[in-house]
C-alpha cells in the first residue's frame, strides 16, 4: 500500500528543505518491529547529506539491539517544534524517513561519524571531538540509518507564534 502526505498545502516536497529538517534537528525518534510488536527511541544524531544517512552513538546492548538484529528497517521522525500560534493552532515542521539500521565497526567510519554527530549536536564541536581517542572510539557503539524515502509536513510559519 503507498500513502501520500493527504494535505497537500502542508507537504514538503523540495529534497533540500527535507534535507535542511535532518540536518538542524538534535534528536531523532526511530521506531522498529519485531515480530509483531512494536518499539520506539530517540537518538541524537548527525545527518551526512553526502551519503544521505543518519549517524548515532549507543549502549551496545539493549532492547533496540535486539529489534535491529531482528528486523533492520526502520521508520522516523524529526520534528521542529514551534509552538501554539496566535490562531491556536499548532505550528510545526516534520520529516518522515524510513531506512535500515545497522551497526558500524571500521574505524575510520567511526570517526567520520562522531565528527558529523558531534558537530551537529554540539555547540562546542571541535573542543569535544578534541577529546575523543580512537582508544576511545573503537570501544563506542556506533551506528547508521541509511535513508530510502523521506516525506516532509509543515504546518504554519513559526512568525505566527503567539
Ligand atoms: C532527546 C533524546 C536523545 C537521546 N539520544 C540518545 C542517543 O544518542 N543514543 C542512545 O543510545 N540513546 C539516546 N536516548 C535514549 C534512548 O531514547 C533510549 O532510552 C536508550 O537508547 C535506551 O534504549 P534501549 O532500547 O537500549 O533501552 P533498554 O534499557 O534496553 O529498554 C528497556 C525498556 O526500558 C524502557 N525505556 C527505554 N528507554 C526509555 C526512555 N527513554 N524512556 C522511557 N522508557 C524507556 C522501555 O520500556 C523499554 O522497554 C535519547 C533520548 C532522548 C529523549
Amino acid at each position: 500500500m503507498s500513502f501520500h502526505v493527504r494535505r497537500k498545502d502542508r507537504e514538503i516536497t523540495d529534497p533540500n528543505e527535507l534535507r535542511q529538517v535532518l540536518k538542524t534537528t538534535k534528536y531523532v525518534t526511530v521506531a522498529f518491529c519485531m515480530e509483531n510488536e512494536p518499539y520506539l527511541v530517540s537518538l541524537s544524531h548527525g545527518y551526512d547529506e553526502a551519503k544521505n544517512c543518519l549517524y548515532f552513538h549507543c549502549a551496545p546492548e539493549g532492547k533496540k539491539l535486539v529489534y535491529q538484529k531482528a528486523n533492520s528497517k526502520v521508520w522516523g521522525q524529526a520534528v521542529l517544534n514551534f509552538g501554539v500560534t496566535n490562531e491556536c493552532d499548532y505550528a510545526y515542521t516534520s520529516v518522515h524517513f524510513s531506512g535500515k539500521m545497522r551497526l558500524i565497526s571500521d574505524l575510520s567510519e567511526k570517526q567520520h561519524a562522531i565528527e558529523v554527530l558531534v558537530r551537529q549536536v554540539s555547540l562546542k564541536p571541535e573542543e569535544k571531538l578534541a577529546k575523543i581517542k580512537p582508544e576511545k572510539l573503537e570501544k563506542t557503539t556506533m551506528g547508521r540509518i541509511d535513508i530510502t524515502y523521506m516525506s516532509g509536513k509543515k504546518h504554519q510559519s513559526p512568525k505566527s507564534q503567539g
